[in-house]
């Protein structure tokens, strides 16, 4: 390659980079794209070269469709981006670049045919879609079932067989990974078909703007010319009534015309506080899903599965029921320990053991621990309403002691990631659909009962605090 070709390449890197730098903000930049150089440009194919395989990966997934965006506006010829490992600044070299197998590059955020009248404009709408999120790689158990079902039978359907369909979770459980799942599958299936998939927060953002200048209608046009529309995180949604107003008529207007429509939050949609009544109601119409906190075999599943995938890399059984049993907390942080386990190992040269991961996850597995157990529910909720203990466990059924332990039953299901069998079994070994009633019961009380909305608004904050 021509010396000067290479510098031309370094500035066009240099120029991406400071757009990449505004767009995502420096901690995200400084942890992932200022480590990147750029290898090679070879037609309309770039090169990038990450420091080690778990970056590679990483920066694939996330970060992959920004730069090929911001390097074909500095070099429009430039289409392809490929992420390869090749070593650090300090020479460091993890793994011989492999030009024959690439890594995936993620695919472009709106889905659908070439020829479609407004892709163009829709473009910047949609966020990208992340490979790796796919059906296939979604480990099932008896937490995600049902709203793993539900997702699949919103991609595999022509019409939309409930509308809409609002999966709700706590954090790192899987909802983010099923509407990209859908969008997979549904351009897999029919690629003429429009899909925007974006956060709550940017629908927000994007409509804001386009009221300040003045091009409202386009912007519902936009997204009322889109087969199915997925909003996730809409907790964020709020506050700012003539958006809550705008996402309403967008929203039934979709539905009249056929479109399907997926919504993501973290927590039902009568308990989203926010949005006004009537929104609230119309999110419910459809398929209502959640996700509940993993089990022990569930985390067990995915451990297996992700080790499996890792080249080279035989990680012992013993390490990830270890991880499995210590990482409650959910999906995202038990893979990043498994990824941290491995990478660091190997960077470091130590062996895969139980004791190398204690150490390298001291400060995760502390963490894990601090969460809030089931007693100390039980005792903030007894000490609140001037209770006993015994109370939790006791077969009373006078309003007076029920309620409470419904209270209580209601945030360890919020709080801890116990399961409802598990939690079932500390309130007096009741059986998991007492438990299930329990927390639908009091998701209504909070709506309709300002008392105990305002109830169980102390205990939680008293609790997390
Ligand atoms: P949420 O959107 O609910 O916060 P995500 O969908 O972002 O959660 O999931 C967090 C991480 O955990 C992702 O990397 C996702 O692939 C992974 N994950 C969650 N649930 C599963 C599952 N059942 N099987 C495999 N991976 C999962
Ligand atoms: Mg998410």
């Amino acid at each position: 390659m021509l010396v000067s070709s290479t510098k031309n390449l370094e500035q066009q890197w240099a120029d991406v980079q400071t757009m990449l730098r505004d767009d995502v903000g420096d901690t995200a930049y400084t942890t992932w794209l200022q480590p990147l150089h750029a290898a090679e440009l070879d037609g309309d194919r770039v090169v990038i070269g990450a420091p080690t395989p778990f970056m590679r990966d990483w920066v694939a997934a996330h970060y992959a469709d920004r730069i090929r965006t911001y390097w074909s506006r500095v070099n429009p010829q430039v289409r392809k981006v490929a992420l390869d490992v090749s070593g650090t600044a300090q020479g460091l070299r993890l793994e011989p670049r492999s030009e024959a197998a690439p890594s995936p590059v993620a695919a472009p955020a709106i889905i659908s045919s070439p020829t479609a009248p407004s892709l163009q404009a829709i473009d910047g709408y949609s966020a990208p879609i992340d490979p790796r999120f796919t059906f296939d790689n979604f480990v099932v158990a008896k937490s995600n079932d049902f709203a793993f079902a539900a997702a699949k039978r919103v991609a595999s359907s022509a019409k939309p067989p409930f509308n809409p369909l609002f999966l709700y979770s706590g954090v790192g459980l899987g909802k983010t990974h099923l509407m990209h799942a859908i969008a997979w599958e549904v351009r897999r299936q029919d690629p003429s078909r429009r899909v925007v998939y974006l956060s709550a927060e940017k629908f927000m953002y994007q409509f804001v703007r386009a009221l300040t200048t003045n091009s409202t209608l386009s912007f519902k046009e936009l997204f009322r010319s889109v087969d199915l529309l997925m909003v996730d995180d809409v907790q964020f949604i709020g506050g700012k009534n003539n958006t809550q107003e705008e996402f309403f008529h967008t929203f039934n207007e979709l539905i009249e015309r056929g479109s399907q429509i997926v919504i993501s939050a973290d927590r039902s949609p009568s308990a989203l506080e926010d949005l006004e009544e009537r929104v609230r109601s119309r999110l419910s119409w459809g398929l209502v899903a959640d996700i509940h906190p993993t089990t022990y075999e569930l985390r067990l599943g995915i451990l297996q599965t992700k080790a499996a995938k890792m080249p080279n890399v035989a990680v012992p059984p013993q390490l990830l029921e270890f991880l499995a049993e210590r990482i409650t907390s959910n999906v995202r942080e038990l893979e990043g320990a498994l990824n941290r386990v491995v990478h660091q190992t190997t960077l470091l040269g130590r062996p895969l053991t139980l004791d190398t991961a204690q150490d390298v996850l001291h400060d995760l597995l502390r963490a894990n621990e601090r969460r809030i157990s089931i007693e100390e529910i039980q005792k903030a909720v007894v000490a609140h309403y001037n209770l006993k203990l015994a109370d939790m466990g006791s077969k009373r059924r006078s309003r007076v002691v029920a309620r409470p332990r419904q209270v209580a039953m209601y945030l360890a299901k919020q709080l801890t990631p116990r399961s409802l069998p598990e939690i079932g079994r500390r309130f007096g070994n009741r059986d998991h659909t007492t438990v299930m009633h329990a927390v639908k019961k009091v998701e209504e009380l909070i709506r309709d009962d300002e008392t105990i909305a305002r109830d169980v608004e102390t205990l939680r904050r008293r609790l997390q605090g």
